[in-house]
């Protein structure tokens, strides 16, 4: 079976072939490290690390590009008001990178090929923007850069949207520099000299730009896939189309490939509403592979609704898989068997990692050793579930009152308490791992 994805700018399932043989480019935006790395994020990149295992396993080799937004508005005024200085952002920036790399690490997700930051590549961002300068997409207004909507007559294309119908929804500011009130900033202009010096002047670049021109300058002019979360469709990805294609004049990625919502009682999850989880919260109460194998048995296109009791339900299934695969060494098989290409046409067909489990847990006891074997390797290679059994720990009868305590806790939902008892564990040299059920 040929590999399958959904592609937002057709809106279908479409055969996935790269432009050059064997040789895939994918562009997956990062995270701006100015706060810890959220349960919503967790589902993107576990989604972008299956599909780049996914692709590898299939022989091509995959150019994986996800970029650290450590410049921007949220950072600077982060760092205006811990330390007054707003020129601390970089300590901030960097300490939320070192913890995305531990949190993003700890569900088993591959390091891109490429990683890199804003700051580290103010030349390719500005050398971009002086294209679009060049090829009339953007003009400079009393040292601001602006993308030009009225220039970009495929603008709307990826969102479905119509320019006239965006142009009536937005509301004019007084005093504005833009020449349209749909044009959005490429360089930021700065009163100080602390920022970056450009052809026009001090300043920084604005966010969307910042995308085309890494992609650009580490990928090339045209790129296989281009990933994010469903809220980055709009206005996000579309301006980097628009960026993109005004300089190349070619289309920028033939897929762009979106996962959907994480849900709170079936609202988005988000910082505002406060029903929000962060990854390093989540793995205080449950092992990180749980909430990876959670994610993997929810489709990419779906909403996944999230909770530490739903959580609680599939850790169970979760460390039956291990045991049951626990006396068990991986092996690729050269000739997979029947089930074992059923499986990984599940994943070919639009990472469907739902159906895959479903066949594997219908047909659990019928498998033999050597099935077993390979299908171990297939979920800790293609799905990227380590699959270990911690190691037993002698358990004194003080520590077995407390671990009774934390799992009456944790069946009644009660996440602060469970919480608590995990500290006084941890105080009697009891490192909870959630492994037994
Ligand atoms: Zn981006």
């Amino acid at each position: 079976m040929m590999l399958k994805l959904s592609n937002s700018l057709t809106g279908k399932c479409e055969p996935f072939f790269p432009l050059h043989e064997k040789t895939v480019r994918m562009y997956v935006c990062g995270i701006t490290p100015y706060d810890d790395t959220h349960v919503g994020h967790g589902r993107c990149y576990v989604l972008f690390d299956l599909i780049y295992r996914v692709l590898q396993h299939a022989g091509n080799t995959v150019l994986y590009c996800r970029n650290f937004t450590d410049i921007d508005d949220k950072l600077l005024s982060k760092a205006q008001f811990l330390y007054e200085d707003s020129q601390r952002y970089k300590e901030i920036a960097q300490e939320y990178i070192h913890n995305f790399h531990e949190d993003i690490g700890a569900l088993n997700c591959i390091a891109p090929t490429f990683e890199p930051c804003v700051t580290d590549n103010i030349e390719p961002i500005i050398r971009f923007i002086e294209r679009l300068i060049d090829n009339n997409a953007a003009y400079v207004s009393s040292g601001d850069v602006y993308f030009s909507i009225s220039n970009a007559p495929g603008y709307g294309q990826l969102s479905k949207q119509k320019i006239a119908d965006l142009r009536s929804g937005v509301r004019v500011e007084p005093n504005e520099k833009k020449r349209d009130p749909l044009d959005f900033a490429l360089w930021k202009s700065e009163t100080d000299d602390t920022f970056w010096r450009s052809p026009w002047g001090w300043g920084r670049p604005g966010w969307h730009i910042e995308c085309s021109a890494l992609a650009y300058h580490y990928l090339g002019e045209q790129i296989d896939i281009h990933g994010g979360g469903m809220d980055l469709l709009f206005p996000h990805h579309e301006n980097e189309l628009a960026q993109t294609e005004a300089v190349t004049h070619k289309p920028f990625s033939t897929f762009w490939v979106h996962n959907a919502f994480v849900q709170v009682n079936k609202e988005k999850m988000s910082k505002s509403l406060g029903n929000f989880f962060m990854l390093r919260d989540v793995y205080k109460e449950f092992d990180p592979m749980v909430l990876r194998f959670y994610y993997l048995n929810h489709h990419y296109k779906s909403p996944l609704e999230f909770s530490f009791d739903l959580l609680c339900d599939i850790e169970k299934s979760y460390w039956r898989l291990c045991r049951f695969f626990n006396a068990y060494t991986a092996s690729q098989s050269e000739a997979p068997s029947a089930i074992e290409q059923q499986m990984i046409d599940f994943l070919l067909n639009d990472m469907n990692s739902v159906g895959a489990f479903g066949l594997l847990f219908a047909h659990l006891n019928e498998l033999s050793p050597v099935e077993i074997c390979s299908i171990k390797w297939i979920l800790q290679n293609l799905m990227g579930l380590t699959l270990v059994v911690q190691a037993e720990q002698k358990i004194t009868a003080q520590m077995q009152l407390l671990i009774d305590q934390r799992l009456q806790a944790r069946q009644a939902g009660d996440w602060k308490r469970a919480d608590q008892l995990r500290v006084e564990l941890k105080a009697l040299g009891f490192e909870v791992q959630d492994k037994k059920v």
